[in-house]
């Protein structure tokens, strides 16, 4: 069965540095599907940033044309705390036998003793880690010893084991942060060339991440 992969994250905007490792990853795990899943409005977000509305459609716009790549709202949906764990334990009831893929970037990653039931994701999904620029992959620590556990060279073992790996793979290393882009917009810059253009007429229809005057 095909693995399917899964590229969670705010999404605040969502840039050319998220799709173009997602581009990358889903050639290399050779995904059929890649699902983007947008997180709900995080509790204290601040309040420059976008709703979890317009997060979505931004992420909807940027993979429109993009075949294999779909977008899944359910986390934007919930109401309450939302945890990765609960989204994880539902896709892995809606597909039994299919190998689950959690793509994160490395700086993801590092943080990820510090979710919800981290050790029980990793019994959920694969975990597939992304490099990016400036992190280095952990030695030590309890992440350490999960690498040595459950760190994988092999594409064919996270195709045939539905979950319970970490691979990391390199990556095309663009330094592209949402952070810096609504800083950007912020200022008044132009974001062209780091968001799609669907994503840029989005953001200048709604003056979403403008400063107000
Ligand atoms: P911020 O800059 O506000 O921290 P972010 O883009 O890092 O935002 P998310 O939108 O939550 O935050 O990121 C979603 C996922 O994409 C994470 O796994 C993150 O590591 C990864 N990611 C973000 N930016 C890049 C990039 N430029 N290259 C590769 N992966 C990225």
């Amino acid at each position: 069965m095909n693995p399917l992969g899964l590229f969670g994250g705010t999404f605040d905007p969502i840039h050319y540095g998220h799709l173009r490792t997602a581009f990358e990853l889903r050639e290399a795990l050779r995904l059929e599907e890649l699902r983007f899943l947008p997180t709900g409005n995080p509790p204290h977000r601040d309040q420059t940033s976008a709703s979890a509305e317009m997060r979505l459609a931004m992420v909807r716009a940027a993979v429109a044309d993009q075949p294999g790549f779909t977008v899944d709202d359910r986390e934007v949906r919930r109401t309450g705390l939302s945890y990765s764990v609960d989204t994880l334990t539902e896709l892995r009831a809606e597909h039994p036998e299919r190998s689950l893929c959690l793509l994160l970037g490395m700086d993801a990653f590092l943080g990820l003793p510090n979710w919800h039931r981290w050790t029980d994701i990793l019994e959920l999904a694969h975990v597939v880690v992304a490099h990016r620029p400036g992190w280095k992959a952990p030695t030590q620590g309890p992440l350490g010893e999960a690498m040595v556990d459950r760190g994988t060279g092999s594409v064919r073992e996270l195709r045939e084991l539905k979950a319970g790996r970490i691979y990391v793979h390199a990556v095309t290393q663009l330094e592209i942060s949402s952070t810096e882009l609504r800083q950007l917009i912020a200022s008044g810059r132009n974001p062209r060339y780091l968001v799609p253009d669907s994503v840029c007429a989005l953001l200048q229809d709604t003056g979403c991440y403008a400063r107000r005057q």
